[in-house]
């Protein structure tokens, strides 16, 4: 098996637990996002397992072990940090990096990395609001509330989006709704499913969905 697929084989299923809160991941779920069929996905986790990278229980789902984790995380510092670099240092647009990275994550050696961190001062999140793992492979991830669930009229600022497509994020671009924004939520309403919000910097009234207000994660002022 190619090292970056076991890459992102391993990558997967440590985000997968994330956003489920779930660290054992069904093989339909896994075949899903790897966009295979569930034979594949199977014989892959299998492979992976042979490799102690995961531990698979049939009919259950995976599980990455301790150095399953360990390399996830080490994937997810080459691809965060390449996302930062390319943005901050080679100006390209935060919606177009992911697609980037996801190629040079695997290619990028420690030694240019920890130059990129360091030319970088260290950086704690990536042009989303994502956690940067350190070199040791900790990870601080920050629990914040979305946009469509905090409280109205409270004062709040744009720590996190969810969701890296890259229409979506020019979206919120044009918007103004990038992280570090400050902004407060005047209404919602769920029969409409919308909410009305009003960035402080620019006073700008913006009405958004309540799916799309919950890839919006914040935290209060
Ligand atoms: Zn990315």
């Amino acid at each position: 098996m190619a090292s970056s697929t076991i890459e992102n084989y391993v990558k997967q299923l440590y985000l997968e637990g994330q956003r489920t809160s779930n660290q054992k991941i069904p093989m339909g779920r896994l075949a899903k996002i790897m966009k295979v069929t569930p034979g594949t996905a199977t014989s892959m986790v299998k492979a992976l397992a042979d490799s102690e990278l995961v531990i698979y229980e049939p009919r259950e789902g995976a599980r990455l072990t301790r150095g399953g984790k360990q390399l996830a995380l080490h994937v997810l510092r080459r691809h965060r940090l390449v996302e930062l670099f390319l943005v901050k240092t080679l100006a390209l647009d935060w919606s177009e990096v992911h697609e980037e990275a996801e190629n040079l994550e695997h290619v990028i050696s420690d030694k240019v990395l920890e130059k990129i961190d360091k030319l970088l001062d260290y950086p704690c999140v990536d042009p989303h609001g994502d956690p940067i793992p350190t070199s040791k492979g900790n990870i601080t991830t920050k629990q914040y509330e979305n946009l469509s669930d905090c409280r109205l009229h409270q004062k709040v600022k744009i720590s996190r989006i969810v969701d890296q497509d890259p229409t979506f994020l020019q979206f919120l671009e044009r918007e103004g709704l990038t992280p570090n924004v400050k902004l407060t939520l005047q209404s919602r309403d769920d029969y409409a499913d919308a909410t009305t919000l009003i960035t402080h910097a620019t006073s700008n009234t913006i009405t958004l969905g309540l799916s799309t207000a919950k890839k919006i994660l914040v935290e209060p002022l």
